[in-house]
């Protein structure tokens, strides 16, 4: 049975007004992708204010890993809020805090024993872990890399590598912030093909110091294991270790963004695991929390214990809701095996979009590991000029047709994959025939030999 039912043409009447009142009422500044207005959500299904129901490959930007309501996490938010939801941790401590932290320290990569800092935000976390390797360090330079997101808050997005739209008007930024090339190997920096490139863009590092900022400035470098905003690009598991080889000895912290990336996305709980990555600090939030505002800082116990005493909080971080909700995450993560599911979502899409680059002229690149997989689209494939236009149609094509997909990428010709994992492969399967069809609707498609036959 097909999960995308539509009643009206998207956006129906509904979603319309709602849309009038809100140009009216909300800034402009405040995006968004589609036009349709949510009534109410369920696993990988959106149902708009008309009736329609539509297929989410969106998440909420990487949030429902476990899906709409995951019945679990509804179950602890319930709990919870029979008990108490607000008293601060700064005030009387509560034990669902403590026992996240736990978690988290038990379950993120590394042996070494961890605490755990926890805020509101994905960019709340990337501020804090930067404070946290100042405070350590004693050293202000932070590095980051072209095409990463970290946040939109002055400090976060001081490190954002893309300027439209997010830095526009914004300035000036903060200092001691310096950039250098991600191993994007579609569109190397040195115009290099991997392997054989000996991954020479981790190398580069050395350069850096000698040129834009010296070894001994460098409180940390922060890095995605995979690109998420900047295009879903995975860097070789060799961009990691060069890395910690060049770093650790500098005494420069290594910090890890898996605020996209993390809770079973990749196919394991961080992608990190992966490439064997063992960063000192590691951030997480979105999908932590299974839909409620939360992020995470966990780092090694040494470096976490920097800042001074009151050095570190919020009001609302680590909100009892949130943790309880988080908790019930990582059962889920174990209990429905999410990291095979996520790898199998990775197979399901491989299979299917096997034949899509002979088909359609459009795909420059299929990239991601597990489920975070993305098709980069390019106007011709010698010159590789960013099909942006091509792709904002094809995610209106499948937005018409009732499927919720995003955009991604700095120039804006990325489509990621970013659907709950508790998606059935019917659902898989059903959404990747509606994006075939959005990218035939927008450019001629070769048929298929097997079609043509
Ligand atoms: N880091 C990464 C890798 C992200 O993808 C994002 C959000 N897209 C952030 C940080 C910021 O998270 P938030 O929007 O929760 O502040």
């Amino acid at each position: 049975m097909s999960s995308i039912r539509l009643r009206t043409p998207i956006p129906g009447p509904e979603s319309q007004r709602w849309m009038q009142r809100r140009q009216a009422s909300v800034p402009r500044g405040v995006y968004h992708i589609t036009p349709v207005f949510i009534a109410r959500a369920e696993g990988a299904i959106l149902e708009d204010v008309d009736g329609n129901r539509c297929l989410d490959f969106a998440g909420g930007i990487a949030c429902l890993n476990v899906g709409h309501r995951a019945p679990a996490v509804l179950e602890a938010i319930r709990q919870q809020a029979d008990r108490y939801l607000h008293v601060c941790m700064h005030v009387t401590p509560y034990d669902g805090y403590v026992r996240l932290a736990e978690a988290l320290n038990a379950r993120t990569p590394g042996s070494f024993p961890k605490k755990t800092l926890l805020v509101n935000s994905g960019a709340e976390g990337v501020e804090n872990a930067v404070k946290i390797a100042r405070a350590y360090t004693g050293r202000p330079g932070v590095l980051a890399f072209e095409h990463a997101f970290h946040g939109r808050t002055l400090l976060t997005l001081s490190l954002t590598g893309k300027t439209h739209p997010y830095k526009i008007g914004f300035g000036p930024f903060v200092p001691e912030t310096y950039r250098m090339p991600y191993a994007y190997c579609y569109r190397c920096a040195y115009n290099l093909t991997y392997p054989s490139c000996g991954v020479v863009c981790a190398r580069k590092i050395e350069d850096v110091f000698q040129t834009v900022v010296s070894a001994d400035s460098l409180a940390a470098v922060i890095l995605e294991p995979i690109l998420g905003e900047g295009g879903f690009v995975p860097a070789p598991k060799e961009f990691f270790e060069i890395l910690t080889e060049i770093c650790r000895p500098r005494g420069i912290l290594l910090i890890a963004d898996e605020v996209q990336t993390g809770f079973g996305r990749t196919g394991s709980l961080f992608a990190c695991e992966q490439v064997g990555f063992e960063p000192d600090l590691l951030v997480a939030a979105k999908s932590l929390s299974g839909g409620l505002p939360l992020a995470s800082v966990t780092g090694r116990a040494e470096i976490m214990d920097a800042p001074i005493v009151g050095g570190l909080g919020g009001t609302f971080g680590g909100n009892p809701l949130a943790c309880e909700a988080a908790l019930a995450v990582l059962r889920i993560f174990d209990e429905q095996r999410l990291g095979e599911r996520a790898r199998r979502i990775g197979e399901l899409f491989e299979q299917v979009t096997r034949d899509w680059p002979e088909r359609f002229p459009l795909i420059g690149d299929i990239r991601g590991r597990g489920a975070m997989r993305a098709l980069e689209l390019v106007r011709d494939r010698t010159t590789r000029e960013p099909a942006k236009e091509e792709t904002q149609a094809v995610i209106r094509q499948c937005h018409e047709r009732g499927l919720i997909i995003l955009p991604a990428g700095t120039y804006g010709n990325v489509i990621r994959l970013l659907v709950p994992l508790v998606a059935t492969d019917e659902q898989i399967g059903e959404g990747l025939t509606v994006l075939q069809a959005a990218l035939s609707a927008v450019t001629p498609s070769i048929p298929s030999p097997a079609a043509s036959r």
